[in-house]
């Protein structure tokens, strides 16, 4: 297990309740999706994929980071075109679907979800912190310890 400086447990727990709230609704609309895995190199898809401090947080508490080179410019979970790190995957993932039916609620959803972790980081008194992924993730690798990761 990746070690990272670790947030109150409640508030990963009460991340996951978000998220399985996000996925419940999402199963009501049912975006398409082919699972091409596109979306997730963010040159070809001409995309800056964002995430707040507490997802990354998250994430790397339970997932160990590959080395990557963020040049690359693609996110290093991405394995056979399938997302690694389904259950731990950040809000921006989540919500994101390229099914143009969805676009008319796709903002109101994300909305509703970044604000209730935004409310999170408020409830807990963690410093909210919103920006692209690739960067935090390299960030904390560059700040692990050399070999731990
Ligand atoms: S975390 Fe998973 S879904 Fe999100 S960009 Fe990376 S591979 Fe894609
Ligand atoms: S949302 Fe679109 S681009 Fe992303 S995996 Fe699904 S079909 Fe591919």
């Amino acid at each position: 297990m990746e070690t990272n400086v670790s947030l109150d447990v409640n508030v990963y727990a009460e991340l996951k309740i978000l998220y399985q709230r996000l996925e419940e609704e999402l199963i009501q609309v049912n975006p398409g999706c082919s699972g091409c895995g596109i979306c997730c190199d963010f040159s070809k898809f001409d995309h800056i994929l964002y995430a707040s401090s507490i997802e990354v947080d998250f994430i790397t508490q339970y997932v160990k980071v590959p080395n990557f080179n963020i040049l690359d410019n693609i996110c290093p979970f991405l394995k056979d075109n399938q997302c690694s790190i389904r259950n731990f995957r950040m809000l921006g993932c989540r919500v994101f679907y390229c099914d143009p039916h969805y676009q008319a609620v796709s903002q109101d959803v994300y909305e509703k979800y970044h604000r209730g972790i935004k409310e999170l980081s408020t409830a807990y008194n963690i410093i909210w912190e919103y920006h692209p992924f690739l960067s935090q993730l390299a960030k904390f690798k560059s700040d692990s310890p050399a070999g731990t990761h």
